[in-house]
């Protein structure tokens, strides 16, 4: 039987412990991710946020922006918040990776999708910014998983998700065919064995693919000879494609 592709997602990283251990399990496994990224996070540390990052453009994992201080993340916080001043959130984390790469002598090859965080997907306005202003995708998710013992998360409530002790989900199925799987960088420091096992329960029939069109061709696409390129050209083609690799 074919196996049917699903696109792991990994939310609010880079992580000091959690990222780390994510990276390590996708690198033995050769299977790629998209990570969506929030500058605040590890900015204490820049040195080991360039390091974490670097590794995953590195390994062919895809970046996605999360906002640079994750802000609205709550129904008030949505319900206070502007589309310009969210733009402007989305445009800052894109601009401290850029200063952060510059730093190191290096160029960001910029996000391939964004997602809102919280529960952004529901905002159409907010939505409709990425994909208009921002000019690409919007990636919401349709599965989550997370460690049993990690505080709160009532929302995914079917513990030790198809007998994998320690591992709940927010569905009893296996994901579906194309799901948009999501997972956070923090969870998983010390727990490689748990995400390992979880990786491996779905590699049995799943397949996995990153989301939104990655740089490079994003640069093919701009050079396309006239005739071939549609009107504006210039505009960011990942937004046509959201979920082609
Ligand atoms: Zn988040």
């Amino acid at each position: 039987m074919p196996l049917r592709p699903c696109y792991l997602t990994f939310d609010d990283g880079p992580h000091a412990r959690g990222t780390e251990v994510v990276l390590q399990v996708l690198e033995e496994r050769g299977i790629q991710a998209t990570f969506y990224l929030t500058a605040k996070n590890l900015s204490s540390d820049p040195e080991l946020q360039y390091t974490l990052v670097k590794r995953m453009l590195d390994r062919g994992h895809a970046l996605g922006n999360h906002g640079e201080d994750h802000d609205p993340e709550t129904d008030s916080q949505y319900a206070a918040a502007s589309t310009e001043e969210v733009l402007s959130d989305f445009q800052k984390n894109r601009a401290h990776f850029q200063k952060l790469f510059e730093r190191h002598g290096e160029v960001f090859p910029g996000f391939s999708s964004a997602r809102l965080p919280g529960s952004g997907s529901a905002k159409p306005p907010f939505v409709e910014m990425i994909t208009q202003k921002l000019r690409q995708p919007h990636v919401a998710w349709t599965f989550e998983f997370a460690p049993n013992d990690h505080p709160g998360l009532a929302h995914i409530d079917r513990r030790n998700w198809q007998k994998i002790q320690g591992l709940r989900a927010t569905q009893d199925e296996l994901p579906a065919m194309h799901s948009i799987i999501l997972g956070h960088d923090a969870h998983w420091g010390g727990r490689a064995d748990l995400l390992r096992m979880f990786i491996d329960h779905l590699r049995k029939t799943m397949m996995f693919q990153t989301l939104g069109t990655p740089p490079s061709r994003n640069l093919r696409a701009i050079k396309r000879p006239p005739q071939e390129a549609p009107p504006r050209s210039d505009r960011e083609p990942a937004a046509q494609s959201p979920r082609a690799r």
